[in-house]
Parts: C-alpha cells; sequence; structure tokens
C-alpha cells in the first residue's frame, strides 16, 4: 500500500492509505475530517475504511464525517465502543483486519489508553501504533501503569526491524531533547538529534521512522540498557522501574 501522511489538528499525523492492487483507500486515525475529505477529492477517491488506534478526540473526531460522506466502516477497540461512538467492527489483540490485498495484524498495547491497539501490516511493513510508540518518545500513561507501557513496548520489539512505524504525534524534536539527558553517550542517538533538526528545518515530518532506529535510540524502548540505567543512577534494575522513572522524568521536563 502507498502511505500518505496527512499533518491536522496542532501536531497529530493521519494517515491516508492507498491499495494500489484493489484500488482501496483507508485511513488511520482522522483526528479531523477536512483534510482528509481535501486528499480524497483531488484524487477523486472514495474512503473503504477507517481505522482507530484509541478512543482519544484528536484520533477519533473526524469518523463521524467521513462516514456520513462515504458510508465507510470504523474499525477500533471493541472495548473502547462505549467511547467511540461511531465504531463499527471492534477489533482486539490477536485479530486481524483486511485491507486491500493485504492481511494486517492487531496488536494489544495498554498504557496511553488501557484498550490501545497497534494495526501491523508486515506486507508494507508498516505498524500504525498510535500515541504508544513515538519517535524518541512514548506516549502518556493516561490509563494505564508504567508496568503496562514496557510490555507494550516489549511487544513491539519482535516486529522486524525495518518496519516503518507510523505514529500520531511530531513529537520528535522535543522528544530528542528529553533522550539526550538519559542516554548521553549514545552516539546513534547524537546523530539522529542532528538528522531530525535538519528535517523539521526544512518542514518535513520526522516520520515514518523504523523499528530498528529506534531500538538504538529511544530511550523509552531501552530501560534494559546499561547506558540508559547509569544515566539514571539505577544500575541493575528491574527495566519496568527504569521506564517508570524514564516517564515520570519526561512528564516534568
Ligand atoms: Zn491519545
Ligand atoms: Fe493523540
Amino acid at each position: 500500500m502507498d502511505i500518505q501522511i496527512l499533518p491536522i489538528l496542532n501536531d497529530n499525523y493521519c494517515y491516508l492509505l492507498h491499495d494500489s492492487v484493489t484500488g482501496q483507500v483507508g485511513v488511520v486515525d482522522p483526528g479531523d475530517a477536512d483534510p482528509v475529505l481535501d486528499v480524497l477529492d483531488a484524487q477523486g477517491w472514495r474512503l473503504n475504511v477507517i481505522f482507530n488506534t484509541h478512543h482519544h478526540g484528536d484520533h477519533v473526531a473526524g469518523n463521524q464525517a467521513l462516514k456520513d460522506r462515504f458510508g465507510c466502516p470504523v474499525i477500533g477497540p471493541e472495548a473502547d465502543r462505549s467511547r467511540i461512538g461511531t465504531l463499527d467492527t471492534g477489533v482486539a489483540g490477536g485479530d486481524t483486519v483486511r485491507f486491500g490485498s493485504e492481511t494486517g495484524a492487531v496488536l494489544s498495547i495498554p498504557g496511553h489508553t488501557r484498550h490501545h491497539i497497534a494495526f501491523h501490516f508486515p506486507d508494507s511493513r508498516a505498524l500504525f501504533c498510535g500515541d504508544t510508540l513515538f519517535s524518541l518518545g512514548c506516549g502518556r500513561l493516561f490509563e494505564g501503569t508504567a508496568a503496562d507501557m514496557w510490555q507494550s513496548m516489549r511487544a513491539l520489539m519482535p516486529l522486524p526491524g525495518d518496519t516503518r512505524v507510523y505514529c500520531g504525534h511530531e513529537y520528535t524534536q522535543s522528544n530528542a531533547r528529553f533522550a539526550v539527558t538519559v542516554d548521553p553517550d549514545n552516539a546513534a542517538l547524537r546523530a539522529r538529534v542532528d538528522e531530525i533538526a535538519a528535517q523539521r528545518a526544512r518542514g518535513e515530518p520526522t516520520i515514518p521512522t523504523t523499528l530498528d532506529q529506534e531500538r538504538h535510540t529511544n530511550p523509552f524502548l531501552r530501560a534494559d540498557e546499561p547506558g540508559v540505567q547509569t544515566a539514571l543512577g539505577m544500575d541493575g534494575a528491574d527495566p519496568v522501574a527504569v521506564f517508570a522513572a524514564l516517564r515520570q522524568r519526561k512528564d516534568s521536563f
């Protein structure tokens, strides 16, 4: 599938999917319908399906207007049916979804919200992970514990390293400012910080990142790494405790 990045609202990304084999069109997390409709109209496309990663308004607020126009179904977390009034097809971790000629896996990744899910399309090497994993960061713990979120980070790690990570927000540069304070001797991180600054100066998104890149540079995936543990004065500590300390520091950074 082709994936188009649509910047919406303040710093959200929603993603327009186009399957070149079947011509199907989908969207992930339309927090605002207008920018999606603009692109669809410009391309002469009809929308076939809406995917939601979690119930927050900046990810679902455009559902109704898009459904009104195209009558397309909304696929999202079944356990949040009461909080996503526009939901049609509820799914949970372990389920699969079809889009165009591809099959996607639904992953349960709680922490930011209790029933947060991700969609992984292995054929396209694409992961849509909403507000759980960000480039160089992770989502705030609104409805889950550090243990939940660390487990969600670990659930994403077995995916292939070249998986492209399409997350819900452009938070990369501020995440980078924090990351260097807790992983100061990480050369890959420092190189990435420079690359990010250049991308943002050119007005480009820093997304997608890759899982491999995140493994090497994102402190929230590195709570079990000596470099991060030493920087926090937590050598040999339980990764959950290190992750919790990272999250706490970031909340007040
Ligand atoms: Zn959110
Ligand atoms: Fe969000």
